[in-house]
C-alpha cells in the first residue's frame, strides 16, 4: 500500500493512504503501528485514511510496520468504489475498480481522484473526480475532469453504454494522453481547459 506523508502544523507527520480495501491482517498491523507510533485515525470522502501525530524520526519505522511504503510522487490517490452488493447496484463496481488499480504507482503530471459508482445514486460522487465511472443499466458512463476543492468543478461526459472491457481501455487512453501532454502541476480538467474539449476529443481519437 503506497501512502503519502504530510509534514503538519506542529512539525509532525501525516500519513494518508488509499483504503477502498482493507482486509483484517492489513487492519491489525496499521491499527499495530497507529497505537506505537501515532495518535489517532480519521477517513476522507476519497476512503482515505489519514493517521495523525507521528513523530518525524518515527516515520520510516511507522511505515515499516504499518506495511506501507511512501509514493514516489504525483499520482492517483484513490481509487474509490461503492459495495456491488447494494441493492441498487447496476454494474460491478469493484470489479472495475480493480481494473483501474494499476493505475497507482504511475507517475503523472499531478495527483488524481478516481471513483467508480454502482448506480446513477453516484454515492462516490463520480461527476467530481478526475475520472469517474458510473453505473447504468446499459454500461458504465464515463465523466472526465471533475474535481472538488478551491475551484471546483462538474466532469463531462466522455462516453456512455461502455463495457468494462471498453471503460477500461478509454481511461488507459485518457491517461496516456495527460501524462504525454498535461503541464506539471496540471490537474485533468485544468488540462482539458487548456487544450479545448474538441482537441481532446480529437487527441483521443473520438
Ligand atoms: S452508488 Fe448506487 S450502487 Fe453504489 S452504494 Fe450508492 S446506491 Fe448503492
Amino acid at each position: 500500500m503506497e501512502v503519502r506523508l504530510l509534514q503538519q502544523k506542529d512539525g509532525s507527520y501525516a500519513f494518508t493512504a488509499d483504503v477502498s480495501l482493507l482486509t483484517a491482517e492489513k487492519l491489525r498491523k496499521i491499527a499495530d503501528a497507529v497505537e506505537k507510533y501515532a495518535s489517532y485515525v480519521k477517513f476522507t470522502e476519497s476512503q482515505r485514511m489519514l493517521v495523525f501525530g507521528i513523530k518525524p524520526e518515527d516515520a520510516e519505522k511507522f511505515c515499516e510496520e504499518a506495511g506501507v511504503k511512501p509514493a514516489p510522487g504525483a499520482g492517483v490517490k484513490s481509487v474509490k468504489w461503492c459495495p456491488p452488493e447494494c441493492v441498487f447496484s447496476l454494474q460491478d463496481s469493484r470489479a472495475m475498480a480493480e481494473r483501474l488499480e494499476k493505475l497507482k504507482g504511475i507517475k503523472l503530471p499531478a495527483n488524481m481522484k478516481i471513483a467508480v459508482s454502482g448506480c446513477p445514486n453516484s454515492c462516490t460522487e463520480t461527476q467530481v473526480r478526475d475520472i469517474g465511472l458510473m453505473g447504468k443499466k446499459d454500461g458504465f458512463t464515463l465523466y472526465i475532469g471533475g474535481c472538488v476543492g478551491k475551484n471546483p468543478r462538474i466532469g463531462r461526459v466522455l462516453k456512455d453504454r461502455l463495457s468494462m472491457d471498453e471503460a477500461e481501455e478509454l481511461v488507459m487512453r485518457v491517461i496516456e494522453l495527460y501524462r504525454e501532454k498535461a503541464e506539471e502541476g496540471e490537474r485533468l480538467g485544468k488540462f482539458i481547459e487548456r487544450i479545448g474539449w474538441e482537441n481532446f476529443l480529437r487527441e483521443l481519437g473520438l
